[in-house]
């Protein structure tokens, strides 16, 4: 399968068309396996989010009013076409970026199950009966939407994180604007591509694409936007959050982690290794559940580093497209000066550096934006590399002495989104998964690969109480009303 793609226009598609503005700015998107433009995303302004919300506004008060089942529907047909498009989809998303295509394809896959486990949700969105205080009297409370959502996506999982936050949206009858990341609107078109032919009517889905400066803030500070739901970092995430607070506005916020992983001195080394090296370079250590810390117990240590550098010497690096490639590029080269900037920063703290630690140059394949998988050992858990998520592959290994030290390390950073624990040990598997503060816990397997129906998210510095996926999404996207009826 060839399809290489190049020359493409991203343009915003507003109340059911496409729209080209007759002047507009562009910006570039690259594919970062080699650093070439494969085509330009639209720039818009201020403006076109507020022609946005009016498309919105007008399609969300039919939107509301259709039964839930057949709100489903549209989804249903979604997962379908998806799934009729999965490889090509994957090969898009691979191609803007960067992750490896075995990855890309678990991306897409990921989006047509949270279609039908959504779809199916719309025959339940279950509300409560309680009864009343009173005689003839009847109680219940039962959920309505919420009305106009604007979600704020990411560039590392493009499709997968659009399907956490508009599926629920949609299926719960809100119509939505949506801002993908300027790096990945192509994936973001493919999207909305297929919700147009599986008859989602229109302006229930528009997108307007641009910069957070531009089009971020505009919808934050929307009158007519009454939730926000972002991914995205923690900086701009706050910042989301200061003007959402002031206008009394609904915010969902997942805003990364500093996800560690436990090794005791009773634990499958074999299956630790493999859980951290996946979890660790996989899309090249940039999920926000990516594994960044190891904190071994100190007797297996030294069993654990050699183990964990035969393993990395495996992990082909290149384009991502390349079956046999292992780890992709980092999304451009202003991750890449972040990630070696942190390296440099972890050597001059005192870490030890044991693998990578260097931009790496491949082949025929020079301006593509490659980090070579990194570790460092000794590491002490003040480090800013030990605090601070860097959001490429890099790994810090620190020593601990018991159980209870593993625990206190992992707490001691302001995220709080994955964790997990190799042991064989059923009373430290139960007491982990009580005290590690993370919205999510892993036992002997890495920090990533969460499944779409449990709810996704964090404590801490990572997120602000809410949760995308799973039915608890829907407590985002819709507003609960109680009922009296006197008879
Ligand atoms: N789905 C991903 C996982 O659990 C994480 C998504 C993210 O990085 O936001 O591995």
């Amino acid at each position: 399968m060839s399809n290489l793609i190049q020359n493409e226009k991203v343009v915003n598609y507003i109340n059911g068309e496409w729209v080209t503005p007759a002047q507009g700015k562009y910006a570039s998107i690259i594919n970062p396996a080699n650093g070439k433009a494969i085509g330009e995303v639209l720039l818009s302004s201020a403006g076109d989010v507020d022609h946005a919300v009016q498309a919105a506004k007008q399609a969300q008060k039919h939107w509301a009013l259709v039964p839930a089942p057949q709100r489903a529907e549209v989804l249903y047909r979604v997962g379908l076409i998806m799934k009729d498009r999965k490889e090509e989809l994957s090969r898009i998303l691979t191609q803007e970026m960067g992750k490896v295509i075995e990855e890309a394809r678990g991306e897409v896959q990921e989006g047509i199950d949270m279609a039908f486990y959504m779809a199916g949700e719309g025959r339940r969105l279950f509300g409560n009966t309680t009864p009343s205080e009173l005689k003839d009297k009847f109680a219940m409370s039962v959920r309505v939407p919420v009305g106009i959502v604007g979600i704020i996506t990411p560039w590392n999982f493009p499709i997968a994180i659009a399907t956490w936050k508009s599926f629920p949206a949609i299926v719960s009858g809100n119509a939505v604007i949506w801002k993908p990341a300027t790096e990945t609107p192509l994936m973001a078109r493919e999207l909305v591509k297929i919700f147009h032919e599986a008859g989602l009517p229109k302006g229930v889905i528009n997108l307007v694409c641009g910069s957070g400066s531009q089009v971020g803030n505009a919808m934050v500070e929307h009158p007519d936007i009454d939730v926000i739901s972002f991914t995205g970092s923690n900086e701009v995430g706050r910042n989301i959050a200061g003007t959402c607070g002031s206008l009394l506005k609904r915010v969902s916020l997942e805003m990364g982690g500093k996800n560690a992983v436990i090794v005791m001195d009773d634990a499958d080394l074999d299956l630790a290794v493999e859980g951290i090296l996946w979890s660790a370079y996989g899309t090249s250590g940039q999920r926000c559940t990516a594994c960044s810390r190891v904190m071994v117990h100190e007797k297996v240590k030294e069993q654990l580093e050699e183990r964990l550098l035969v393993e990395m010497e495996k992990l082909t690096l290149g384009n991502g497209l390349d079956e046999r490639v292992k780890v992709g590029p980092v999304i451009n080269s202003q991750a890449l000066r972040k990630i070696d900037e942190y390296v440099q920063i972890g050597q001059e703290e005192g870490a030890k550096l044991l693998a990578g630690g260097s931009i790496a140059k491949i082949d025929k394949l020079e301006n593509g934006y490659y980090y070579a998988p990194t570790l460092f050992t000794d590491v002490k858990a003040t480090m800013r590399i030990a605090q601070e998520e860097i959001f490429g592959p890099v790994v810090s290994i620190i020593p601990v002495q018991s159980f209870e030290e593993a625990i206190e390390v992992n707490n001691s950073v302001t995220y709080g989104l994955s964790s997990s624990i190799f042991t064989k040990d059923v009373n430290k598997v139960f007491a982990a998964q009580r005290d590690l503060d993370t919205g999510i816990v892993y036992v002997n397997a890495g920090t990533t690969g969460a499944e779409i129906h449990l709810p996704f998210g964090g404590t801490k510095g990572t997120g602000n109480g809410h949760r995308d996926s799973g039915v608890q999404a829907l407590d985002v996207f819709t507003e609960w009303k109680s009922v009296y009826v006197d008879f």
